[in-house]
């Protein structure tokens, strides 16, 4: 699949100066969706992974879709003042200021084979506050996939170096 071609990209969003890479046109696409989630999935299907972790908004859907065609729970990594029980946060910077990942306390279990994924991974600011919460709740991180890594800024060697495997479909 020319997952590129389905990539829509839109100018200065959401300030000047950024491409923003626009996935919405791809998940609009009913036969690109289902061969992202195959190829997304391929790698980690004889891995025992018992739960995909999504970081909001768009890994929820990504990760739905790839927690029941893994044959895996769900664990949603929200944004602040989302989730209702007790949580855990990692803050992370952004060009200007910062935001923040949390995840339910009891959201993995010791030693749990969990999979991390986004739609993208830029600075690997955000995927690196998830790799923090998972390793919080003691899961092991079977590895981090995204539809797109952007490899100019780094984040897939940051995680790598946090001892994390990175998996993208596009770069
Ligand atoms: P990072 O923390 O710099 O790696 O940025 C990655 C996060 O920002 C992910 O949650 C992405 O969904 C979002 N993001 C950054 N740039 C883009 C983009 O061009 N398209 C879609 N999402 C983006």
């Amino acid at each position: 699949m020319d997952y590129k071609s389905k990539i829509r990209t839109i100018p200065d969003y959401p300030a000047k100066g950024i491409m923003f890479r626009d996935v919405t046109t791809l998940m609009s696409d009913s036969e690109a969706l289902a061969a992202a989630i195959e190829d997304l999935c391929r790698p980690f299907e004889r891995m025992n992974v018992s739960k995909v972790a999504g970081i909001d908004a768009r890994g929820f859907i990504l990760g739905g879709a790839m927690a029941v065609r893994l044959g895996a729970g769900f664990l949603p990594l929200r944004k602040p003042g989302k989730l209702p029980y007790e949580t855990w946060s990692e803050s992370y910077a952004l060009e200007y200021g910062s935001d923040a990942l949390h995840m339910h306390t009891d959201g993995v279990e010791e030693g749990e084979q969990v999979l991390l994924v986004d739609d993208l991974i830029a600075t690997g600011g955000t995927a690196e506050a998830g790799v923090k919460l998972l390793r919080k709740g003691k899961a092991d991180i079977v590895a981090a996939a995204f539809l797109i890594d952007l490899p100019d800024l780094g984040g897939a060697r940051t995680l790598r170096e946090l001892g994390v495997e990175v998996m993208s479909l596009v770069t």
